[in-house]
Formats: C-alpha cells, sequence, structure tokens
C-alpha cells in the first residue's frame, strides 16, 4: 500500500495552503475534498492585506473589487468612514478564488481526489491510516482542514472542550455597477455581530454574522434587512454557515493529525475574518510536517510554535470580541476616534502586530510611571 507524505482533508483555504507548500518541496500530498470545484462556499471572500500577502500566489485574475473605505453604522444617522491611502481589502468571489486556489495546488504537484466519505482514521507511531470510500489509505501525517463541521476532527474526537461555532448568511443583490458603494460593517441590526455589505463590481454581497449565544439569524431576518438598505431588491443564492472558533483554547494533544482553518478553530469571533488564519495555519501545518520529515523535529511541537502568535492574537480577538459587542456603544465611539480607528484598520489590515505594540508600551512604560 502506497504511503503518502500527507493526507490533506478539505480543499479550502486551508487545505490548498497545506497542500501546495508540500507540493512544492517535493513531497507526495493527496488532497481530498467532498466537492468538485468550482463549488459554492457561504463566504462573503473579503481578503485583507495580511491574507494576500500570506498567499504564495497572485490572486490577481479572481479580485472583483479594491477597497479603501469602510463605512461604520452604529444606527440610522450615526455611521464613521475609515479609510486608508491604499486598499486594504480585496473583494473576491469564493466559488472563483477557492477553485483558483485549488488549480494552483494541483499544478504545484498534489493530487486531487473528489471523496464521498471518511469512516475511521487510525492514528499509529508511525502514520495515520484512513478508510475513504471503502479503501484504506496511509500517510505520514493527515491534516483536517474541512471546515467547521470538520469530520477529521469529529472521527479522532479532538474537538472537545474548546471548539465553539457561530453562524453568518448572506445573499447576493445583483446592481449593475456596485463599485460605488461603500463596504459597510453595521453593528445595529444584529446582537453581538453585525451586518455587512461588501461591494464587488457587479452585485453587493449583504449578510449578517453574530458570535452571540441566543442570537437567530434566518432568511427573513436578512430578507428584512436587505429590504431595508436596498429597497425591493431580488435577493439570490441566500446561504449560511457556521464558523469555527477556539484555536488558542486548544491544548493540541495529538501527535500525526493536525486541525487547520475553520476545523480547528482558526476565525476571529471579533470580525469573523477566517480566510487569513486559514492560511496561516495551513501553512504552519504544511511547515511542522516538512521539518519533521526533513530534520526529524516532531512535527507537533514544531505545530504548537508554528501557530503561538497566530493563536495569540486569536485569544486577544476573542477577549475583544466579548468586550466589544458587550459595550457596544463605547466600543463604537471609540472606534470613531481617528488614532483607534487607524490602529483597528491597520491591524484589521496587516493582523494586530502585537509585538511591536508590546514593544512601544514597554518604551513609554518607563516614562510613565
Ligand atoms: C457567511 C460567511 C461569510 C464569511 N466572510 C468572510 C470574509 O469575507 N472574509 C474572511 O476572511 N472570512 C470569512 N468567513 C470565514 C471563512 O469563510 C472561513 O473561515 C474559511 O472559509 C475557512 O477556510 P477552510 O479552508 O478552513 O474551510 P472551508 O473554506 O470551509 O473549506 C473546507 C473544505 O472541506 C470540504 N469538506 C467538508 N467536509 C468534508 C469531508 N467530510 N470530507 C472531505 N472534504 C470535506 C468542503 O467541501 C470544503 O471545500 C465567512 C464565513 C461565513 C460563514
Amino acid at each position: 500500500m502506497k504511503t503518502w507524505d500527507a493526507i490533506i482533508v478539505g480543499a479550502g483555504p486551508a487545505g490548498c495552503a497545506a497542500a501546495y507548500d508540500l507540493a512544492v518541496h517535493g513531497r507526495e500530498v493527496l488532497l481530498l475534498d467532498k466537492s468538485d470545484f468550482p463549488r459554492q462556499k457561504a463566504c462573503a471572500g473579503g481578503l485583507t492585506v495580511k491574507t494576500v500577502k500570506a498567499l504564495r500566489y497572485s490572486i490577481e485574475p479572481v479580485v472583483r473589487q479594491r477597497i479603501a473605505q469602510i463605512r461604520v453604522e452604529r444606527d440610522a444617522g450615526r455611521a464613521a468612514i475609515l479609510c486608508r491611502r491604499s486598499a486594504f481589502c480585496f473583494m473576491t468571489v469564493r466559488q472563483e478564488f477557492d477553485y483558483f486556489c485549488v488549480r494552483q495546488t494541483i499544478a504545484a504537484g498534489a493530487q486531487f481526489r473528489r471523496i464521498s466519505a471518511i469512516t475511521t482514521i487510525t492514528q499509529e507511531a508511525s502514520g495515520v491510516t484512513l478508510w475513504v470510500d471503502g479503501e484504506l489509505l496511509r500517510t505520514r501525517f493527515l491534516v483536517g482542514t474541512d471546515g467547521v463541521h470538520s469530520r477529521v476532527r469529529q472521527l479522532t474526537g479532538m474537538g472537545s472542550g474548546w471548539f465553539w461555532r457561530a453562524f453568518a448568511l448572506e445573499a447576493t443583490v445583483p446592481l449593475p455597477d456596485a463599485s460605488s458603494q461603500d463596504l459597510v460593517f453595521d453593528f445595529a441590526p444584529v446582537r453581538g455581530g453585525y451586518g455587512w455589505v461588501f461591494p464587488k463590481g457587479n452585485h453587493l454581497n449583504i449578510g449578517l454574522y453574530s458570535c452571540a449565544a441566543g442570537e437567530r439569524i434566518d432568511r427573513a431576518r436578512l430578507s428584512a434587512y436587505i429590504r431595508s438598505r436596498s429597497g425591493d431588491v431580488d435577493a439570490e443564492d441566500m446561504i449560511g454557515q457556521y464558523a469555527g472558533f477556539g484555536a488558542a483554547q486548544h491544548n493540541y494533544l495529538s501527535g500525526r493529525i493536525f486541525l487547520a482553518g475553520d476545523a480547528g478553530g482558526f476565525v476571529d469571533p471579533l470580525t469573523g475574518e477566517g480566510i487569513y488564519f486559514a492560511i496561516v495555519s495551513g501553512q504552519a501545518a504544511a511547515a511542522a510536517i516538512e521539518r519533521d520529515l526533513e530534520d526529524g523535529i516532531p512535527a507537533h511541537a514544531e505545530f504548537v510554535r508554528n501557530t503561538a502568535a497566530v493563536r495569540a492574537d486569536l485569544g486577544i480577538s476573542t477577549s475583544a470580541a466579548r468586550w466589544f459587542y458587550r459595550n457596544l456603544d463605547l466600543g463604537y465611539r471609540l472606534l470613531s476616534m481617528t488614532v483607534v480607528h487607524r490602529f483597528a484598520l491597520n491591524a484589521f489590515a496587516n493582523g494586530p502586530d502585537l509585538a511591536s505594540l508590546a514593544a512601544r508600551v514597554k518604551q513609554l512604560l518607563p516614562r510613565a510611571v
């Protein structure tokens, strides 16, 4: 029986990022997905600058629109404009973006296979075996990048105690020219989250997101929200999905199996941003596997090290989300201040850069005491 260097389950941004890096190093990588591509994925498809920088290839062909300004709304009549000189967010349609990434990954040397079901996963000292569609597959390492409902997480029992979810629902509103519309985050329509409007050239993507327990988002509520913003328009492709959180709390007990992206809880609860974290956690898994195969350094410990900074950022974001959504009025007032919104926008675009923030605070502290 063939032994793959790595099997990656799920060919979204996390899976493609992991498979691409391993394939580029000449590793034998099998990328599995239950869907054929292109396929639909509930997602607003907004990529921040840090996401575009993290990718190993240009995504120019699938960028629909560049955004340098956000309109942040608290309620009717209260809005703050946050802007930068250069674009901080790139609008894509997930169907196109994901298909593009899958093609880059296959071109780099990964093998893609569409599957129906994984029934068992067994971890041994030297590898992992899995039954897939009645066939036994063997691999040195397994990466679960199969999204929020991860089968890998379920079958390995890796999700207990730390993993949690929140829901978002979105729809497409066709417009002959949406490029003149603002990108909007609106904190009025839901508790513990926001409504959004993302312009994408010929249409708007409008949705609702909440990470608050008990806050119900459904089709009727989104339809009413779309009508309140855009009038009596035809909304298409209404589709919802959960996002996975908790990577900061995960204690990583497993040896040869890794969870990345939504499967591993790598989503920011404050903003709902997940594509960046999917990519960097997928790349972290690939780097850890490569290190083990190349130098014998245990991949598991390396993965924990490789993701430490990003998990710390997600931990801070989790606390920030709790504070911000409980103190929305104060939070909104702070966000309307130039100095705060510059920091927030920069953090959203490029990452919080907590290391330089900590260094700056350290510099300032002796002067303050
Ligand atoms: C409505 C909504 C809007 C969002 N908007 C944004 C946004 O604008 N910007 C942003 O950064 N993030 C956004 N997110 C979050 C983002 O979509 C996710 O964090 C991101 O897609 C995670 O990537 P992933 O590769 O981990 O998982 P996914 O993109 O979910 O990919 C998982 C893949 O695994 C496959 N799969 C699932 N189960 C199996 C199985 N059993 N066997 C084999 N394959 C399987 C699926 O077919 C899929 O291809 C949004 C989320 C939602 C729900």
